[in-house]
């Protein structure tokens, strides 16, 4: 179920502070939702994405892609790499009962 979606509407050139890698919209989202960051996870199948949870506190999942042919060469590494989203739900799910 999603609660709410986020995006930012701005160009890179404007440089606000809700576009990856800054973390503005996750800042708002914690405020609006009440979310604990450092229970939540962030997904995404780029670097920029692994750098903007990581930034924020959170998890990070990242989804292997094109975007990101070596895992192994990012500055950040991602708590977990997995396939699809399924396998990142199945990700959380695992971590939420407690299973490593
Ligand atoms: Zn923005």
């Amino acid at each position: 179920m999603l609660d709410k979606i986020y995006f930012c509407p701005h160009s890179k050139a404007e440089n606000c502070p809700c576009r990856k890698p800054e973390i503005g919209l996750i800042l708002r989202a914690k405020d609006e939702l009440n979310l604990d960051l450092s229970h939540s996870f962030f997904i995404g199948d780029s670097e920029i994405d692994i750098q903007t949870g990581a930034c924020a506190g959170m998890k990070t999942i990242l989804i292997e892609s094109d975007l990101v042919p070596d895992a192994a060469s990012l500055e950040i590494m991602p708590d977990f790499i997995v396939r699809d989203l399924l396998s990142a739900a199945e990700v959380i799910l695992k971590q939420e009962r407690g299973v490593k």
